[in-house]
């Protein structure tokens, strides 16, 4: 539900991951975080810290890394203390490991409740997590669900994934222990969405949200948005992790991007628009595009920039955007908030685009607006305009001519 155009967010509790720089509260009025997990191993104290900062850099606010040995333990230890987010430590199968990720000093940990089963294990971990201010994520993923709650017959059920995360919710009231975070993942989008949404029903704790083993980009990421997304939508979800076959800067910069095209972040980076090409295009839109995006990559420029194909529809077309750039009788004519600026060669069109945007960045539209050229440019558009409209009439679709076509045919057959 959207309230005064932003999705509205189911209330719950929160919890703060503790960092001395970039501590992240999950839950409550803090923004919906992203996350992402190293894929080195954790003893390679060096490789890991080049891969967090580079998830950082990405966009992650919080760094999962795999604790599932005594090095890896160790290598935590040293990375704890250098790197600029907090630490989840991701732990399976061995409760001594989630003690020994908690000695190294992490932010977090990420229990499976479908493989570290015995009550006593379980509520010595809440004990020490209770002592320490350390939260806790119940991470129940259906391909891991405890055994005792799986269904020969049916199969993991949300219902199941539910009762995982209750059960180990229980057990940490019986030590006091409430400082958590659950998952309830599932490689399926129809059986993850309905497991996080009954989960909502029946707890305030905050969730964070995936679909697990999304798979390689392309499919890998239409998945986990389409999970992701369509909850997020419906105002569940607090922090938000893809989960990728691939880089896992990918999952940083698909998880921040996403939070910020729903608008459940600030954006920091350009938002790029381009139209699709069509017959009218003076230029190769994609491959100007792409120049742009890579021109804009990692740049801090919160901008709307468009890259249009021609200039007899582009700056109208995207008459929203702060800047854009639309090709025209083999120049390009930049516009801002639509209106005509500047006229440059088709070749410089890019770097003008970076030119104006970081001058728009620095000085504001109305700035923008006030050192252009108006009347020269608007002059010069008009005239390409008519050039091409004049060599292309105003339906270089054809549609109009095709419209005509059906009438004169299906005209005849009655
Ligand atoms: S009319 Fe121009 S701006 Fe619109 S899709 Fe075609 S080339 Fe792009």
């Amino acid at each position: 539900m959207l309230v005064e155009g932003r999705f509205a967010r189911r209330p719950t509790r929160s919890v703060t991951l503790a960092h001395p720089v970039n501590p992240v509260t999950v839950g409550g009025d803090a923004p919906i975080s992203v996350q992402s997990m190293t894929i080195t191993k954790t003893a390679d104290v060096d490789g890991t810290l080049a891969q967090i900062y580079a998830l950082y850099a990405a966009g992650a606010d919080i760094v999962r890394c795999t604790c599932n040995d005594t090095e890896a333990a160790e290598g935590l230890a040293r990375i704890v203390p250098r790197s600029p987010v907090p630490l989840v430590a991701d732990i399976h199968h061995q409760h001594k490991m989630a003690l020994a990720a908690l000695d190294a000093g992490v932010a977090c940990l990420r229990l499976n409740p479908g493989n570290i089963r015995k009550p006593e294990h379980i509520k010595l971990v809440a004990s020490e997590c209770r002592d320490r201010g350390v939260p806790i994520r119940i991470g129940v993923n259906g391909g891991s669900l405890d055994p005792d709650l799986y269904d020969p017959e049916k199969g993991v059920t949300p219902e199941a994934m539910v009762a995982s995360a209750q059960r180990e919710i229980a057990y940490f009231d019986e030590v006091g222990f409430d400082a958590i975070k659950i998952s309830v993942k599932a490689s399926s989008v129809p059986l993850m969405i309905e497991a996080y949404r009954m989960l909502a029903e029946v707890t305030d704790h905050p969730l964070h949200l995936g679909v697990t083993e999304a798979g390689p980009l392309p499919g890998g990421l239409l998945k986990a948005t389409a999970g992701i997304a369509t909850l997020l939508a419906d105002g569940i979800g607090d922090t938000i992790r893809y989960s990728l076959t691939a880089d896992p800067v990918e999952e940083a910069k698909a998880g921040r991007q996403l939070l910020e095209a729903m608008g459940l972040r600030e954006r920091t980076g350009v938002d790029l628009i381009a139209c699709p090409s069509c017959g009218r295009a003076e230029i190769d839109v994609i491959e100007v595009a792409k120049r742009a995006q890579a021109a804009f990559e990692g740049r801090e420029i919160p901008l709307q920039i468009a890259v249009m194909g021609c200039v007899v529809n582009g700056p109208g077309e995207a008459r929203d955007a702060d800047i854009g750039i639309a090709a025209g009788n083999k120049r390009g004519h930049l516009f801002v908030r639509g209106t005509n600026v500047a006229v440059v060669p088709e070749d410089e069109m890019v770097d003008a685009l970076v030119e104006w945007a970081e001058f728009i960045q620095e000085h504001g539209v109305e700035r923008a607006l006030a050192k252009a050229d108006l009347r020269a440019a608007k002059e010069a558009a008009d005239a390409d305009r008519a050039v091409l409209l004049d060599e292309q009439g105003d339906d270089v679709n054809a549609s109009e001519a095709r419209v005509d076509l059906i009438r004169k045919r299906t005209a005849a057959s009655t």
